[in-house]
């Protein structure tokens, strides 16, 4: 989804002087208290590389799709650079979070108030020291549980299911296009590869997420009198 407007992936970024580092000792819990000046470097420096991107024709798509469609389409990603919000999708569910945001690390105190942290790398609360986050889903971490049971609602309940670009090794998200299968929705996987979800689709699209998706989503669009027929 993200590819296309040039986001690296996780290990992509880890280029230059961030090579030298393992993605463990970066997105962990444990890796951050050992090392969290380092570790909060790395994330202002992925936020930077954000800020250099654009939302592409897949993402913008989608917030169409859902402008023209109220309550229409449920978006779940486990991206975490906040594109799908920068093209004006609301109310996505982030499995992984969200790369934007901060949260504390440990449980705030009465004392801990985000406005109020120490700058620094990483800020803190003044007052006990509680270090800011970033507030994406680290490894060994579980995903947010209602964004995740909202998920799995929207699957079985959906009458469609359009699975775009994931490699569908990752549990439980590669889950949902099974779950949305066992309850009735057909599944449609847009990728350009192979991925480990090919069985469980109805229809596999070989492709990008931006070539395709403006394609399908505007594809049954009632076409006016007199208008073009072959649209999709
Ligand atoms: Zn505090």
């Amino acid at each position: 989804m993200s590819s296309e407007s040039g986001v690296p992936t996780f290990r992509d970024a880890q280029t230059g002087y961030w090579a030298r580092f393992r993605p463990e000792d970066m997105a962990t819990e444990e890796g951050f208290r050992a090392q969290p000046a380092l570790v909060w470097r790395w994330y202002q420096h992925r936020r930077q590389m954000l800020q250099g991107v654009q939302p592409n024709a897949a993402h913008l798509a989608l917030a169409a799709f859902a402008q023209q469609h109220p309550g229409r389409l449920t978006l779940i990603t486990q991206n975490v650079d906040g594109l799908h919000q920068r093209a004006g999708s609301a109310d996505v569910l982030c499995l992984h979070g969200d790369l934007m945001e901060d949260r504390f690390l440990d449980l705030p105190r009465p004392c801990c108030h985000p406005d109020t942290v120490e700058t620094g790398d990483p800020p803190q609360c003044p007052r006990c020291g509680n270090m800011l986050r970033p507030g994406v889903v680290w490894f060994g971490e579980p995903l947010h549980l209602p964004t995740l049971e909202a998920g799995q609602h929207a699957a079985r309940q959906c009458a469609l299911m359009l699975v775009v670009g994931t490699a569908g090794a990752v549990y439980p998200a590669a889950g949902l296009a099974r779950l949305a299968r066992d309850a009735g929705a057909k599944v449609v996987i847009v990728n350009p590869y192979a991925s480990e979800l090919d069985a469980v689709a109805h229809v596999v699209l070989r492709g990008t997420a931006a070539q395709l998706l403006p394609l399908l989503l505007a594809a049954h669009v009632p076409t006016p009198p007199g208008g073009m027929a072959d649209s999709a």
